[in-house]
């Protein structure tokens, strides 16, 4: 037996046990729909049963598929950590897991730390900052071939969220290049040393970025 939800299908597995008085559907960390009974209830009683919970099978669906997603390798500043979901309101870092509410969405939270962060380390850039250029203005988003993008008219600089997963040192790298581009344009020589001179271990982590353009 099968259950069609937003084109995909998930296998039905029904087990029937003669301690079950009751039935009880559960979808389950495999992304299968789990139905324990009783050796009495036919198919099609369960079947209808299936039909009748549609709605709430549906959401039981969703919460697996977002945790299966969030699981898929959760990195944080250059850290990987296993989410461990608790019935805490707090998100809470211990050692390499991390502790997080029923309805944790990793994309929600990385947006909300990287707001602060990617912030506060422009900030720290810019203070420090070889030469006067004008203060930009931030965005984050995510992106799928950029670490970062500066536009020269109006110095809005953007940055991929990304950059939240990663060491803050390639935050830093991002934000100088970007910078940079708010005195020269292209990647001209003169460029790179400017990039240099405000960072000068810059090599490595150009070196080390090279699938996303910025
Ligand atoms: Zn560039």
């Amino acid at each position: 037996m099968q259950f069609a939800y937003n084109d995909k299908t998930y296998d039905v597995v029904i087990e029937k046990k003669r301690s079950n008085r009751n039935t009880y559907i559960r979808v389950k960390k495999d992304l299968k729909i789990h139905v324990t009974t009783n050796f009495f209830t036919s198919n099609r009683s369960v079947e209808n049963l299936i039909r009748e919970n549609y709605a709430r099978i549906c959401d039981m669906i969703d919460i697996q598929e977002v945790k299966a997603r969030n699981n898929n390798g959760f990195f944080y500043l250059g850290k990987q950590y296993t989410i461990v979901y608790c019935d805490s309101k707090h998100v809470e870092f211990v050692d390499d897991k991390i502790f997080v509410p029923q309805d944790f969405d990793v994309d929600t939270w990385y947006k909300k730390q990287a707001k602060e962060l990617f912030l506060e380390r422009l900030n720290y850039n810019y203070e420090k900052y070889s030469r006067s250029i004008p203060y930009p203005k931030l965005r984050i988003r995510k992106m799928t071939s950029r670490w970062g993008v500066c536009n020269i008219r109006t110095h809005v600089i953007t940055l991929n969220l990304e950059l939240i997963k990663r060491d803050i040192c390639y935050l830093d790298y991002v934000i100088v290049h970007e910078m940079t581009h708010l005195v020269y344009g292209d990647h001209s020589n003169s460029f790179w040393k400017l990039v240099g001179e405000n960072m000068p271990e810059y090599k490595k982590y150009r070196d080390e970025m090279k699938e996303f353009e910025c």
